[in-house]
């Protein structure tokens, strides 16, 4: 078991390469000039922190990929705000992202669930930011016993007589659909709770199985693909973190370039490359 908030993927000392040999800078080059899609992963990439955020970068990146002609989507697992919020952080950070061109969970929750079962009264274990996005799509809010769905995500507001009613409700059929389920994501300087413990509490209590929609689950990135019709091989995902970012990418067969502003420094035999910034990326476009 790996300790909370580790991953197991830091380096020894003696392992961590300063920079890429030139060869390696050709390989690279070549790999993303063949790919047509960018995502990009928000916290521990474009910026950091949660109370106060400090940007990391992006800017030079993002104006590589427009000279490009290149498509790009940011693909966060952030299920508490919305996704104008994010967009206004963005562009305060000068980093030219358009709101169509923000992915988040708690995004993408709604458009699933609307896409798959129409609008839907669901019970809510979250926060504004995807009551928001939920209400954008036409499904509705409710305290009570008629909600037809579980949407969870993460909540810090979460109480004993939340759980307890969502649980009920769970057993009782409703589907529980979470925006992701990640053990933990970096607040302030260490690592918090996240969602994924607490859809696991749900389906022990309810004895059922949620749908996950955020990463690790492929299934974000398949709803990434599709909206700019794009395959797997001519995508590539650019983030901080293994067990989400990495990982989910390579189950939905898109490869990925580690960033080390985040979460992990490691990623050896599953990143086409380690870069130590998000802006990197411009000089191999
Ligand atoms: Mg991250």
């Amino acid at each position: 078991m790996t300790p909370f908030g580790e991953t197991g993927r830091n380096p020894p000392p003696h392992m961590r390469k300063a920079s890429l040999s030139s060869s390696e800078k050709l390989r690279l080059s070549r790999l993303l000039r063949h790919k047509d899609l960018f995502l990009f992963d928000l916290d521990g990439v474009l910026y950091k922190g949660k109370e106060v955020r400090e940007k990391i970068g992006g800017t030079r990146a993002v104006e590589a990929l427009r000279q490009a002609e290149k498509n790009l989507l940011v693909l966060t697992n952030n299920s508490t705000d919305s996704v104008e919020t994010i967009r206004r952080r963005l562009s305060e950070f000068d980093i030219p992202v358009r709101q169509e061109e923000i992915l988040s969970s708690a995004l993408l929750t709604a458009e699933y669930i609307k896409n798959k079962h129409g609008k839907v009264t669901y019970f809510l274990v979250g926060e504004a930011g995807l009551e928001t996005e939920m209400k954008k799509r036409g499904h509705a809010r409710t305290e009570g016993d008629d909600a037809k769905f579980v949407v969870v995500g993460l909540d810090r507001m979460l109480t004993y007589a939340k759980l307890d009613k969502a649980a009920r409700l769970a057993a009782g059929g409703a589907p529980i659909i979470a925006t992701h389920a990640a053990r933990f994501y970096m607040y302030g300087d260490g690592p918090a709770m996240a969602t994924g413990p607490v859809v696991k509490a749900l389906e022990y209590a309810a004895g059922a199985k949620a749908t996950i929609i955020g990463k690790p689950s492929p299934l974000m990135f398949r709803m990434a693909l599709a909206r700019v019709r794009c395959s797997p091989a001519r995508a590539v995902m650019i983030g901080d973190q293994v067990d989400t970012d990495l990982e989910g990418a390579a189950r939905a067969g898109i490869e990925s370039v580690l960033v080390t502003t985040g979460v992990d420094r490691y990623a050896e035999g599953i990143a086409l490359a380690t870069l130590s910034n998000v802006d990197d990326i411009a000089d191999f476009l």
